[in-house]
């Protein structure tokens, strides 16, 4: 009996809105459904309104939502803001969390939320130590700067594990690849995450470079010199695993609640993502 109820429980469940993949605003606005079906009914035919609950609160926990498609729904109604407070930053994933608290937050380069740490002008500060430079209109990478950093990248490459835990702090740093995003783990638990291998190589390269060049980078906390890194990897010329060209491209991000137009900024020959932002 007990073995039965578990496999209907199991085929029932929808691990892709469950678990670690539930979605907070949407479960919220199912209960809210649920509560008002529940009341609805329940004026009606009490004992009906109570099992209508029972059943809702049943279909959100096993399946992530009652209502199909609200996803869709909290996805074109709900504000960003809103998004926002149940920690779903609508950056859907665009860079580094060195401080690894949110996991789904992410660097916000373009310092339109509240993430940002005193306004920080990464441009500027790239410039005033030289790792970028003037282009015509434009920034690139300063080629001195770029030809250290390839050498860097190349060094991480022998044992990034071992680099990502100097880095971050870790006793035992792990590099996985979870659902797309590449995740730096200490003893199996997420401390941060990146877009991808790549560009968490590109930026274990640039971190010595900075610290040498920045004085206070020691002192900065983690959120600052995540968006200083990821300001960096704009910039970057070569793929640190292929030796590919990076290009610009606009794309369109779905999670379950959010379609977010983004510029992405991707290897051209092996197609890693090193770098997603809004527009
Ligand atoms: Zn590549």
């Amino acid at each position: 009996m007990r073995a039965i109820g578990r496999t209907t429980v199991e085929r029932l469940r929808q691990p892709e809105y469950t678990g670690e993949n539930r979605c907070p605003p949407c479960t919220v606005v199912n209960l809210l459904l649920a509560a008002l079906g529940s009341v609805a009914i329940g004026s009606l035919a009490p004992v009906a309104g109570v099992a209508f609950a029972l059943v809702a609160v049943a279909a959100i926990y096993l399946r992530g939502y009652l209502v199909p498609g609200t996803p869709e729904l909290t996805k074109r109604h709900l504000p960003d803001r809103v998004l926002r407070w149940f920690g779903k930053d609508p950056h859907v994933g665009t860079s580094v969390d060195l401080d690894g608290d949110n996991a789904v937050s992410s660097t916000d380069l373009d310092g339109d939320n509240a993430v940002s740490p005193s306004h920080l002008d990464v441009e500027s500060r790239l410039l005033s130590i030289g790792a970028v430079e003037p282009a015509g209109e434009d920034l690139r990478a300063a080629p001195s700067f770029e030809r250290e950093w390839r050498r860097a990248a190349e060094e991480v490459l022998d044992a990034p594990e071992r680099r990502a835990g100097d880095v971050l702090g870790l006793s035992e740093p792990g590099i996985e690849d979870r659902g797309g995003v590449c995740v730096v783990a200490d003893g199996g638990i997420e401390a941060a995450r990146w877009p991808s291998r790549e560009a968490l190589v590109a930026d274990l390269a640039a971190v010595p470079l900075l610290r040498e060049r920045l004085s206070d980078w020691e002192s900065l906390d983690r959120a600052t010199q995540g968006r200083l890194l990821a300001g960096l990897r704009v910039f970057l010329t070569f793929c640190p695993t292929c030796g590919g060209v990076p290009a610009f491209r606009e794309d369109t991000v779905e999670s379950c609640c959010r379609s977010v137009d983004v510029v992405t900024y991707d290897c051209e020959d092996c197609g890693a993502r090193l770098l997603e932002l809004q527009r």
